[in-house]
Formats: structure tokens, C-alpha cells, sequence
């Protein structure tokens, strides 16, 4: 059984934290391939030591004195590794980092040394081997992930060694220069290591005791999803809840390796099991319920427009001219709807109702702003009757109108359409009428 787990920035914010971590680990020799992240914040005024070395790299490519900002990221190494009591400096490690700032290393370089000095501090106090995540994930030209390149490198390296901490976030560009994922990436790295050794687990720790069904500042204390598919995963991550960062799906989906969720601060809870497919039913007929604010419908009237070859595809053209993607297509006999993002068309409105007009010839083109999307998510609709039903009847008896209904040819979600002033009053509803507590 080979386990690899990746700890975030709270798991790791502090000497206290830290503790926390190594008994988790040694609790289970199969844990040995260990992702950290950069300590993360104390408390909510705090500052994550990935956003201090932003700051401070920043500053010292104005030119600016950066000596302070620097100190005050040495002292919460310094303060981790003397509370831990442990025999090591990272003195010279500092120096070398302060000339490559004075040498304009690079925003990623500065960026990944959160991780790359935490990781210093894990390998010490679990006395794992550390290795440098520059020597063995890799980017393209392009700066893209390379996975060819990384996976037999990874396998190779990792072939012979039973325990290693590897950071999270950073790998090498061809060139030899430091390259980092988007933010929150040491998410990527835990699953790329995952894949590397067909771990059969990837855990990763976290805040939070895994998923919930609903967001908890619109629904009060909900359910924590006991397993979730990929699949579900993406259609609930796309509408905005966020555990675990989307791209860190995809290098364990491929070897079907499952993901766990777990609590740094209460590991005995559960947590989620992320899975491939699963032919167990999940615990309510909806995994999860999600949304978003910001969507604008553009409604498009011509008489027989469904009888007209090639009518969506000449708005579409529009769309793609001004860069603007889609959501949604619901369609009539005499219209049809686009939905897209606000932020998306606003700058333009205009010129693509112009232009639409112009490439259809509708009778009327308008815009209808403020809506939000909600996903109904779950696995288990697909073998279950009147799903639709009790969606209705929830938000009818809510007083609640649905101006769009779209269920995905997987039948795994629907989405709806609300006007954004009942977006809370309809996940409440939807939540209510599914979770039985
Ligand atoms: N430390 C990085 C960030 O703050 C990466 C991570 O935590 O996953 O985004």
C-alpha cells in the first residue's frame, strides 16, 4: 500500500500545525511520499509566506529596500524550526535566495521557495529524504506541464526510496529556471506524484473535513459528501466549490487512483473519497448542490428561427469574434437564449447585439442581466424518477421562478437559471428538499 499525501498551508502554518502533521504520518507507514505546501496563515489577518515572498520579490525587483519584508519571512521559518527544537539552519539556504532576488530570478522562482524551504523543514522533523521538486517535474517550452517528461523521471527517482518529502507548487522549465502551477498548486504536484508511483491513495489534508453538499455561507451546516465521482467533482468545482484545485484531477484520473479529503485538525473524521466511477449509490439521490452569480442571458426572437440552417452557429461566430464563450443554448421554435458570463459581454454589448441582428436577421435581440446558474449534481439521479419533480415543487413552493432548465447528456447535473436576488432561497430549497436530516 503506498500512500502520498499532500498537507496545505494551514496544515503547515505553524510549529503546533507541524506536529499535527508528523503524527498523522507516522500513524501510517504506507504515507510515504509527503507534498507540502508553504505555511499558510495563522489566523484570518495573517499572511501566507507564498504572498510575503510575492511582496517581497516584487520590491526587490523595483529596486526597492526588501530587507524587512525578507526578515519577517526568515523569522516564520526560523520560528517553526525553533519551536519544533530542531537541529537545522536554513541560514544559507536564505542568503542564496536573497542574491537570486538581487539577481532577478523570477516572480515563480521567489514564489516557490515557501514550499521549497517548508519542505527543508518536513524531511528534517520526519527525517524523510527531501528532493527538490525542480529535479523531477518538469515544463515544456511553452511552460505547460510535462507530463511525458515528469512521470518516468518521478517513477525513476522514487523507484528506490521508501520515504521522501517533495514540495508542492514549483518544477524546472527547460532552461533551468524555476516555473510554478497556478495558485493553490501543490495540489498538481501531490497527483502528479500520486500517478508517478501508482500510489494507491492520494489524501489530501486540508482545513476541512472534506466536501459538503452546499456552500455553508448560504446553507446552514451542510452535510459533508461521503464520496464523490471526478465527474461530479468537475461539474460541482466548475460552479465555484472549491476543495482541492480543479487541475489536480486529471493526472490521478487517468490511473483511476482515488482521492481522499482529509481534516488536519480532526483526522478522525471521514473526510470524501474522491473516486473514479462507483457503482455505490451515493448517500442522498444529489451529491451536491452549487452555483454562481454574474450570468447575463441574450435572448434572440425570429419567427421559425429552429426551421433556419446554421442560425445558432452564425451567433456563435459572433460570439467568437468578441471572445466570448457560452454556458448554456435553451431554444424554442421562434427563439433561443445563449447564456454567458456578465463580465464576458458587458464591455461589448452593443456591437454584439449589432451583430447579431445583423447576422440573423431577429426581430429582437436583448439582454437579460443578472441571472445565477445552479447545479444539481449527483451520480444517483440518473436511476431515479422525478428528480425534475421535486426540484419544481421545491421552488414552486418557494414562490420561485426557474428561467432555464438544462440537464447534461450524462444526466449527472441540471442546471437551472434563477434570477440572482433568489439564488440562496434556491440552493436552501433544492438542499432541503433532497437532504433528509
Ligand atoms: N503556496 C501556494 C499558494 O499559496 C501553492 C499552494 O499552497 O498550493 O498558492
Amino acid at each position: 500500500m503506498v500512500k502520498v499525501v499532500k498537507f496545505g498551508g494551514t496544515s503547515l502554518a505553524e510549529a503546533k500545525q507541524f506536529i499535527k502533521v508528523a503524527g498523522i504520518i507516522n500513524a501510517d507507514s504506507s504515507r510515504r511520499y509527503i507534498v507540502p505546501s508553504a505555511p499558510g496563515k495563522r489566523s484570518s489577518s495573517d499572511t501566507k509566506v507564498t504572498d510575503m515572498f510575492y511582496a517581497c520579490y516584487d520590491a526587490a525587483s523595483r529596486g526597492v529596500d526588501f530587507s524587512e519584508l525578507f526578515e519577517n519571512i526568515k523569522k516564520r521559518y526560523n520560528d517553526i524550526i525553533s519551536e519544533l527544537g530542531l537541529d537545522m539552519s536554513l541560514e544559507s539556504e536564505f542568503e542564496k535566495i536573497h542574491n537570486n532576488f538581487v539577481g532577478r530570478a523570477g516572480r515563480d522562482y521567489a514564489a516557490s521557495r515557501g514550499e521549497f524551504l517548508n519542505g527543508k523543514i518536513v524531511a528534517k522533523l520526519l527525517g524523510f529524504e527531501f528532493i527538490d521538486a525542480a529535479d523531477v517535474i518538469f515544463f515544456d517550452e511553452a511552460g505547460k506541464y510535462d507530463a511525458k517528461k515528469t512521470i518516468p523521471a518521478l517513477r525513476e527517482r522514487l523507484a528506490y526510496t521508501e520515504h521522501a518529502v517533495i514540495p508542492g507548487f514549483y518544477g524546472s522549465m527547460p532552461n533551468d529556471t524555476i516555473r510554478t502551477f497556478s495558485r493553490g498548486g501543490s495540489d498538481i504536484t501531490g497527483s502528479i506524484v500520486a500517478a508517478a508511483v501508482d500510489a494507491d491513495l492520494y489524501e489530501n489534508w486540508t482545513d476541512v473535513s472534506g466536501f459538503l453538499l452546499a456552500d455553508p455561507r448560504i446553507v446552514e451546516n451542510p452535510e459533508v459528501i461521503k464520496s464523490i465521482t471526478y465527474r461530479e467533482l468537475r461539474e460541482l468545482s466548475y460552479m465555484g466549490a472549491t476543495v482541492i484545485h480543479e487541475d489536480a484531477i486529471f493526472p490521478v484520473m487517468q490511473k483511476k487512483i482515488p482521492i481522499r479529503i482529509k481534516n488536519t485538525n480532526a483526522p478522525e473524521d471521514e473526510g470524501t473519497l474522491i473516486l473514479a466511477d462507483t457503482d455505490e449509490p451515493a448517500e442522498y439521490t444529489i451529491t451536491g448542490v452549487a452555483g454562481r452569480n454574474g450570468f447575463s442571458s441574450i435572448n434572440i426572437e425570429k419567427y421559425m428561427i429552429n426551421n433556419e440552417p446554421g442560425a445558432i452557429r452564425r451567433v456563435l461566430e459572433v460570439l467568437e469574434e468578441h471572445k466570448v464563450s457560452f454556458e448554456h443554448i435553451p431554444s424554442g421554435i421562434d427563439n433561443f437564449s445563449i447564456v454567458v458570463n456578465y463580465e464576458s459581454i458587458f464591455e461589448d454589448i452593443d456591437d454584439i447585439i449589432y451583430d447579431i441582428k445583423k447576422a440573423t436577421g431577429a426581430s429582437s435581440v436583448t439582454v437579460e442581466n443578472s441571472i445565477a446558474l445552479i447545479a444539481v449534481v449527483g451520480r444517483s439521479m440518473k436511476a431515479t424518477c422525478g428528480v425534475a419533480s421535486t426540484i419544481f415543487s421545491s421552488l414552486a413552493k418557494e414562490n420561485i421562478n426557474i428561467k432555464m432548465i438544462d440537464q447534461g447528456s450524462s444526466e449527472i447535473n441540471v442546471v437551472l437559471a434563477v434570477s440572482e436576488k433568489n439564488y440562496a432561497r434556491t440552493i436552501n430549497a433544492i438542499y432541503k428538499a433532497f437532504v433528509k436530516k
